[in-house]
């Protein structure tokens, strides 16, 4: 029997937004998964840095309220439930242990980030990528890895971006998917 094919889409979602949407339904509609897993980060260190970050308790329901009914995603909190600093190679050790063959799906802005990630080396050799374009750069998979670069239309939406805009008292239904609307408490900062 093959090994199940999953997609591992991590983030800090605060908040998610319609772009993860986008980049969750292209990832499910390429017929590459069996199932998508959304990984909601305890604590996101590459980002914890730059300001007050939502509680993950409440990333995490705000994940499973954008994402929960979407097809062939399940949100996990696994590495809300692991505590200490968020590394996906620790996510990753722990999926290939249940036999799964994993690529994970990033934006095209993570490529750049990826040798900055805790066991860069190892990750690059036991994960594919699945890379979503961002904005209009030409997206290429990094030497050393392996993966392939999605074809969907760019969503040009950020956390950040969002954040400022809900802030600035912009619509939020052209910004988050509705089920998270009631669930936007985070104070501005
Ligand atoms: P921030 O504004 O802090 O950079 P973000 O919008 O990138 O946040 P994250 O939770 O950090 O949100 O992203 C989780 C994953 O989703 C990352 O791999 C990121 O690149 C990807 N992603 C976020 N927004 C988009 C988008 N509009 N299109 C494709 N991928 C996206």
């Amino acid at each position: 029997m093959n090994a199940r094919r999953l997609g591992l889409f991590g983030g800090t979602f605060d908040p998610p937004h319609l772009g993860h949407v986008a980049a969750l339904r292209d990832a499910w509609g390429s017929g590459r998964f069996d199932e998508i897993m959304v990984t909601v980060a305890g604590d996101p260190y590459l980002k914890s840095a730059d300001g007050a970050l939502t509680p993950a308790p409440q990333r995490l329901a705000m994940a499973k309220a954008a994402f929960g009914e979407l097809p062939g995603v399940a949100v996990s909190d696994m590495e809300i439930a692991r505590g200490g600093p968020t590394y996906t190679i620790d996510t990753v050790r722990e999926l290939l242990e249940t036999g799964a063959e994993i690529e994970l799906i990033i934006g095209a802005d993570v490529v750049s980030q990826l040798p900055r990630w805790r066991s860069a080396d190892e990750l690059a050799t036991i994960v594919a990528l699945y890379v979503l374009p961002r904005g209009d750069e030409m997206v290429t998979i990094p030497s050393g890895w392996r993966g392939q670069v999605a074809h969907m239309e760019p969503v040009d939406l950020s956390s950040t971006e969002t954040r400022a805009k809900l802030e600035k008292g912009e619509n939020p239904a052209g910004l988050v998917p509705e089920s998270v609307i009631p669930l936007l408490t985070r104070a501005p900062h």
